[in-house]
């Protein structure tokens, strides 16, 4: 089965999916999307309310500041795959609960698997900690870890640089370092802008 069936079978077992309480309130489930041989994708918390409308990632104010961040490395967002830690969205846009993480880690794990992405970026705390358990984002942002072969690289969520304008700077100056840590993890990429950060002095920790 190619990648692309395989991202179409979970999406279609997440539609229907009742493994966690989410289910009950949602009114579409958003199993992420974009193209199944990714190279580099995104990892979010869950749908918010327009997500949850039209079964979608990243459609509300925090999708369109991320478009911005993408078209910073001259990127679109049909170019990456973008998912979440939850497919349904929490209530009222609660943190998702632990065992609202667990049961939906499989779909995410099988996501995973199934693009094989070379670059993975976490968006906020929840996918951070599927990676870095304990550790402080404020702390690591920025700073890519090879783990099983593909970079991770923790940044904010975009909603919080939308809360907190300081942020806005930061996670832009986390965006910039991409092209380097994928042209250096995939070399036949070759993203055709210019790279903004000489990858033999990224600093992985
Ligand atoms: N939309 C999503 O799909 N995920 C988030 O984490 C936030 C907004």
């Amino acid at each position: 089965m190619g990648a692309a069936t395989k991202l179409e079978t979970i999406a279609q077992e997440i539609a229907i999916c009742t493994d966690c309480k989410l289910h009950a309130s949602r009114k579409k489930a958003v199993p992420g999307e974009g193209p199944a041989d990714s190279v580099l994708m995104f990892i979010g918390e869950g749908p918010g309310f327009h997500e949850n409308e039209q079964g979608r990632p990243f459609v509300g104010a925090a999708g369109r500041f991320l478009e911005d961040l993408l078209s910073s490395i001259d990127l679109k967002r049909e170019d990456v795959f973008i998912g979440n830690v939850v497919k349904c969205r929490p209530p009222a846009n609660r943190d998702p609960q632990p065992e609202e993480i667990q049961a939906c880690g499989n779909y995410l794990e099988r996501q995973i698997v199934a693009i094989d992405p070379k670059v993975i970026v976490t968006l906020g705390r929840f996918s951070m900690a599927r990676y870095f358990p304990g550790a402080r984002i404020s702390k690591i942002h920025g700073q890519a870890k090879e783990i099983n072969g593909r970079l991770i690289v923790p940044m904010y969520h975009p909603a919080a640089a939308l809360h907190q304008p300081s942020l806005r700077k930061v996670i832009e100056a986390d965006f910039s370092m991409l092209p380097a840590l994928i042209e250096k993890r995939d070399p036949t990429s070759q993203p055709d802008q210019q790279t903004l950060v000489d990858p033999e002095q990224l600093e992985l920790f």
